[in-house]
Formats: structure tokens, sequence, C-alpha cells
């Protein structure tokens, strides 16, 4: 435990930014954490000492695994894709090659059973740190983790290893946690969590919203600023952190937590009902998703299919591609869940920045405007064709349309209907099933796209906007860079215009658009963009019943009305006010975070 650090403003309230890591509001006396340094327990052993090393080992591997199911059977049942993660550490665990590993350094080497541990763990983790492989880099820390689960247990926890001991309500703060700190802690007492490293797709993250506990990480500053026993805020819907808070501030909070759990609740009731706006002008809400588990609570929560497979998930985190078999049964299973609704399988994205260790790309400068996604696709034919043939065929259990990433220019749409045609006709000639037609679509998301949308929209069956790579391209602002995020506003009348002049193409030709970026989960979002035209919203499965209930209370005429008189604005700033005062009154039970205060 930490409890000298200084604080940067002793007494004084403080609000620090971090990133959403799980939404919900909670406040409490924070417990502040950090891993001191092993005490290490590495000696020689006898030999008549090995078979008890060896027991001991075993026992670690069981009680690291315990503590792992305890974590899993915590959270909410359909948050199972949450917490996939600790089914693959619960592998780990038992990996034969990791206890052959221990064993031999214990029997051969006379290893104490820690020593045994920690040397077989830094050896995998040199390995993978050595690889050039970003993604296998990465999976070094999951190794650790392992390692760190295995010695808190050989240690018997506090002694050797600080566990986290929480026994009363508390704000947990700590720089970082790995999922065996998240499984050791115990989940009823912790209120929220605050951390300064992470991301909302990191480990912490993704448990704690499997868990439903608010939590905020990536926090600049966090330890130097809260000390143990500090009352803490955790906003994890504008992704603050509080210390100290003032009375004004401590009131505002509780009150956010009572409404929090009203519109949970409201929400709820809700998620059956149709999706039309206020004037009965009919709108498609779809989910997107990255895993088959994901599908069932997006359709539960009231999604209407899925707008989006971002397949590139399933190509990443391993040294081969995945076969055609392979691809074919986890898109069924996403097909066969979300039938009959519609499923858009998007092919691959890989590229920029999601590296893939078996295509050996070259390193390249500006690796978001290299190759990537359908330039890879075309540049390596037979993977794309392999995806094309496992996509055809799952086609046979459920409606299917086939979405291609970042095309640029109307010769690499074309390529690709004819790589689909000669799919087809081996998957008919190959006697597997399929459906009679398999749609296939273009995401509107570089701008020469926007500025084609009508070749691109008679050429093809559908379209799919990407605001976020849109924004990042429109902008030429790289949209992993927080700093410059500033610059970069969905809100901005460049995007309303390109928005509206995307939708307008695909009227013409009558063909369907839908947004499938996070500009669509926004509430203010959604409502500019159906005002521009848009009919189809896809979106964080999370944000659906709230996007449903936010379009059932505007008229469509008045959407379009704000959305018009925007698009002649000057500024995203003065966009966002506009459409706020317009609407966000009417949506005070819905709107999270600065909408309700700062803009209504
Ligand atoms: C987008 O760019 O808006 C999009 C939906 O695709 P991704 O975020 O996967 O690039
Ligand atoms: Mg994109």
């Amino acid at each position: 435990m930490n409890s000298e650090r200084p604080s940067a403003y002793p007494g004084a309230s403080v609000t620090l930014r971090g990133l959403c890591g799980s939404p919900g509001i909670s406040m409490g006396p924070a417990i502040v954490w950090s891993r001191a340094a092993p005490r290490r327990h590495w000696r020689r052993v006898d030999q008549h000492e090995v078979e008890f090393e060896i027991q001991r080992f075993h026992d670690a591997v069981r009680d690291g695994s315990e503590r792992i199911r305890t974590v899993i059977a915590a959270a909410s049942p359909r948050a199972r894709a949450e917490t996939a993660i600790l089914d693959a550490y619960l592998l780990m665990l038992g990996d034969l090659a990791l206890r052959q590993d221990v064993e031999q350094k214990i029997r051969f080497e006379r290893k104490s059973c820690e020593w045994a541990v920690s040397a077989t763990i830094q050896s995998y983790a040199k390995q993978l740190e050595e690889t050039a492989d970003p993604y296998l880099r990465e999976r070094r820390h999951d190794v650790e983790f392992i390692g760190d689960l295995l010695l808190r247990a050989l240690g018997g926890g506090r002694e050797e290893r600080p566990g986290i001991e929480i026994d009363r309500p508390s704000i947990l703060v700590a720089h970082d946690l790995s999922p065996a700190d998240m499984a050791a802690f115990n989940h009823e007492f912790v209120l929220g969590i605050a951390t300064e490293r992470g991301t909302r797709i990191g480990h912490t993250a993704i448990i704690a919203r499997a868990l439903e506990i608010p939590a905020i990480v990536g926090t600049v500053e966090l330890l130097n600023n809260v000390n143990q026993g500090d009352e803490v805020i955790i906003d994890g819907f504008r992704a603050r952190v509080i210390v100290r808070p003032t009375k004004e501030q401590s009131e505002r909070a509780v009150q956010q937590a009572q409404w929090h759990r009203k519109r949970k609740d409201r929400l709820k009731q809700s998620v059956a009902l149709p999706v039309a706006m206020a004037c009965g002008t009919p709108i498609t809400v779809r989910a997107n998703v990255e895993l088959a588990a994901e599908v069932p609570l997006a359709i539960h929560r009231g999604a209407q299919g899925v707008g989006l497979v971002r397949t590139e998930f399933l190509f990443i985190d391993r040294s081969s591609l995945p076969s055609e078999q392979e691809q074919y049964e986890t898109y069924r299973e996403i097909v066969q869940s979300a039938a009959p609704q519609m499923v858009t399988l998007r092919t691959f994205d890989i590229g920029g920045d999601k590296f893939v260790s078996s295509l050996c790309m070259p390193p390249e400068l500006n690796p978001a405007l290299g190759l990537r996604a359908i330039r890879l696709g075309l540049f390596h034919p037979e993977i794309l064709e392999t995806q094309l043939t496992a996509m055809v065929r799952a086609s046979a259990h459920g409606p299917v349309r086939i979405l291609l990433p970042m095309v640029s220019c109307l010769s690499e749409l074309r390529d690709v209907k004819q790589l689909l045609r000669s799919v087809i006709e081996t998957v008919d000639r190959d006697g597997h099933a399929r459906a009679e037609e398999i749609p296939l679509g273009v995401m509107v998301e570089v701008p020469s796209a926007v500025v084609l949308a009508d070749r691109f929209a008679e050429e093809s069956d559908f379209l799919s906007l990407g605001t976020n790579d849109l924004i990042q391209y429109v902008f030429a602002v790289d949209r992993t860079n927080r700093s410059l995020a500033y610059l970069a506003s969905a809100f901005d009348p460049s995007i309303l215009r390109l928005v509206r002049a995307a939708s307008q193409a695909a009227l013409r030709h009558d063909k369907p658009l839908s947004v499938c970026g996070e500009m669509a989960s926004d509430p203010l979002g959604a409502i500019l963009l159906v005002g521009l035209g848009i009919r189809e919203l896809s979106m964080e499965g999370g944000a659906v019943a709230e996007i449903k209930e936010c379009l059932r209370r505007v008229f469509h005429q008045e959407a379009e009305q704000v959305a018009l008189d925007c698009m002649n604005l000057d500024t995203a700033e003065q966009v966002e006010q506009h459409v706020a005062r317009s609407f966000a009154p009417r949506l005070a039970d819905l709107l999270q975070g600065d909408y309700i205060s700062d803009k209504a």
C-alpha cells in the first residue's frame, strides 16, 4: 500500500481527466494501492524438497485458477465476451509447457518454486519482447500477469506479494491493475476504479465493464494527487476523477448516481419497442461487434441486427492466418445468433495500427495512409478470397451482406466484385449452400469515396459511413492522437456537409446508407445524422437502447431543420451548442455528462 505520496494540491479539490473504462458514477474513500517488489524466495532446494516444491507449484496453479474463476463467476452472465481474456488465462495456467518448464527447473536445476516460476516467466516474456511483431510483444504482459498471479498464490498473499485488502466500500486507485490484481480483490467493496495506465480496450477496463464497476483508466497524474482515504468521485461518463470533491460536487455526484440508476431501469423497459421517431419515421438501429459472443447481448439490448462485424479481430494476436473453416464457423455463429436480422460482415481492416504477424508487412512511415484494409486484401488476394469464401458460406444461415473497408477508388470495388463472383462460383461448384443474394457494400470513410459517393452507390448494393476514419482523413489528425483530438470533431460543419452529400447520393440511387462510426452512438450526433438523411445507424451495443429512446422523442422534420442550420454554422462548438439547445432539454433524463449542465 502506498499512503505517503505527496499530493500536488493537498486539501484542495482536483479534477483529473482520463479515459472512460467503464460507465457509471461512484464515490467513496480512496484505497491507494501500489505493487511492492516481492520478497524473493530464490534458493537452491535439496533433493528431498523437490517433490514438495513441485506440489507447491500445482497448488499455486489451482489457487490462481480459482481466483480467476471467482472473477468470471462475479461478472454478469451476459458479459461473457468481456471476460474471454480470463478464460485465456485459465488455459495459460493449465498449459503443459509451463508446467514442464517449471518442473524441470525445480527437478534438475534445483530451483525453489518461486525461482523456477520467475525464471520461466521471464524467459517467455523475453522471447515475446524480442519478436518483431508488436502484438506478440504486447502478449508479454499477459505472461507476466500469469507469473504475478502464481507468485502471489505461492506467497499465500499479503506477506509476499501484497494483495489488495479492501474491507469496506472504497474507490481503488492504482498505477495499473493486472487481471491478477483484479482477481485478487474483494469486488463487493470496490465502488469504482481509477488507474494511471490503461485504455478502453485494456484488461482493467474490460473486466471493470464485465463487473459493472465504474472505472477511469489512463488518468494523468493520478497517484500524485490522491492520498490514502481521500474522498474520490469516479465519473465514468465524463471520464473524470474528482479528488477531495467540494460539497456541491459531492451532491451532484449523488444526484447523478441516482439518475443513472433510474435511467438504466427506464431504458430496460423500452428495449422491445420498435424504433421510430416521434412522427413515425422508422430508423434502423444495429450493433457493431467484434466477437460472436457479443451478438446475443446486442440483440437483447434491442439491436435490429449487426451493422458492422470487425473481422480483423480473428486475424490479430496469432502467428498464423485463420483458415476458411475457422472463419466460416465464426461467421456462422454470428449470423445464427442474429437471424432473422441482417449481419454486415466487413472484410478485414488490417494494417495501419492493426498488425498481423503472419503477413510480414514492411514498416511504413504513415501506416494509416498505407497498405491497409481493402488495399491489403487486394495485395494478398488469396487471403481475401479465403475470407470471402467463408462469408459466402455463412450466408446459408441467415441474411448476410459483405462490406469493404477503406475503399478509395472505384477500381478497388470492381476488383473485389470480380473476386466475389469467382468465389461464389467455387462455393457452388464445391456444393456448399449459400444465400441467393449477398449484397456487397462500401465503407465511405476516405474523402475520395464521399466525393464519388454517387458512383459508389451506383456500383454497389449499399454504403456505410465510417465517421471515425472519415474524420481522421478529413482533418489529417491521427485518430489515436489524444492531444490533437480537439481539432477533429464529428460536429464540425465540414463533416456534416460530407454526411449530407453521401446521404443524398445514396438516396438518388435508392441504396441504403448506414453510419457505423462512433458519431452514431452519441445521442446528439445520432439526431444530427438522422436530420442529414441517414436512416440506418450502427453502434456499440451498449448505446443501442439509449439512441433508440432519444430518436423516439424527436420529429424528423425538426432534426432535419436543425441539421441544415448546423451545416451553415462556422465551428464544431457552435454546432454542438445549437443541437444541444434544440434537443437536450427533452433528453435531460437520458443525456450523460456535459450536456446536462453545461450545454442545455
Ligand atoms: C469508422 O472508421 O468509422 C469505422 C466504423 O471503422 P473502424 O472504427 O473499424 O475503422
Ligand atoms: Mg474505419
